[in-house]
């Protein structure tokens, strides 16, 4: 039996059912249209080859066009009411047994994912959308690439150049773990309720090789979290506190790291942030 989508009057009737109305708190905004959900499977490339994690199926638009391709998918839910009815919402729609696991926890808690998933496919909360992606980036290494719907800004901040307006702490941290590009738009009208900002696809892929130990990634984190805070400043000043306690000091290091001390952190690549947090 082939998998079935979801449409929106029924979408609305499952809410109903289960007296959900969507909360802000939660980023509750759910997809009603299939051709949208379609499109985030297509862009993600996924197979039934593939083993997917989905961050917050909601009502599971999402999660039956990610089935429908035959791979199996975890699912991680915060909200116990919707996490309870996606197995019965997956049964009725011709997912075979065995296709879905849910787990019932907040993505940003979750330390352990049943089936090493190779692929991430979500319409994420838009409050935690980066912390999340970080989360799962840093503790399921089994992660190679995924396609997320993400707020407009927050996709091209992650997808910014360095140098770029946008550039900021998110667009580095995740540049430590891959590449990042923008893979469309999506139309506020494909959400219930509808959203009162813009959505964009957001692809990633992660490197070969990872690009330090884990005590150079905290480090280097911490780097970049004091060159954005006061990004306005030169490095050697915005730097001092984490770089020896003066401006002469973090100039120091800045300069054994190849890294000119009146730089600001705009201009520089994960791979200057890295070289300074071995300096
Ligand atoms: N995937 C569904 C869709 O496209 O219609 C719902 C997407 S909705 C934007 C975000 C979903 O994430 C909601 O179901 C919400 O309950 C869930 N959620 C919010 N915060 C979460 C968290 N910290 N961990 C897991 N799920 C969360």
């Amino acid at each position: 039996m082939p998998v079935t989508l979801l449409g929106a009057a029924e979408i609305r009737a499952l809410a109903a059912d289960l007296d959900v109305t969507p909360t802000k708190k939660l980023g509750q905004n759910f997809v009603v249209d299939a051709n949208t959900v379609r499109k985030i499977v297509t862009a993600a490339r996924v197979t039934s080859a593939d083993r997917v994690v989905e961050v917050g199926p909601g009502l599971g638009s999402l999660t039956l066009a990610i089935l429908e391709t035959g791979a199996p998918v975890t699912a991680v839910e915060i909200d116990h009411r919707l996490a309870e009815r996606l197995p019965a919402t997956a049964a009725a729609h011709g997912v075979p047994d065995g296709a879905l696991t849910v787990v019932a926890q907040d993505a940003l808690r979750v330390s352990e994912l049943p089936g090493d998933p190779d692929v991430l496919v979500a319409n994420l909360p838009y409050n935690v959308s980066v912390p999340v992606l970080l989360h799962f980036m840093e503790h399921f290494p089994t992660i190679q690439r995924g396609v997320v719907m993400v707020q407009a800004e927050v996709g091209e901040r992650l997808a910014a150049p360095s140098g770029s307006k946008v550039y900021g702490a998110p667009s580095v941290k995740a540049a430590w773990y891959g590449t990042w590009r923008l893979a469309g738009t999506v139309s506020r009208q494909v959400f219930w309720p509808v959203p009162n900002v813009d959505s964009v696809l957001v692809g990633f892929e992660r490197d070969a090789a990872a690009r330090g130990t884990e005590e150079e990634r905290l480090r280097t984190f911490a780097i970049v979290d004091a060159a954005f805070q006061q990004r306005r400043k030169m490095l050697r000043q915005a730097l001092s506190a984490v770089l020896g306690g003066s401006s002469a000091a973090a100039s120091e290091v800045l300069e054994r790291a190849g890294v000119a001390p009146t730089a600001r952190g705009e201009e520089l690549t994960i791979e200057d942030f890295v070289r300074i947090a071995r300096a």
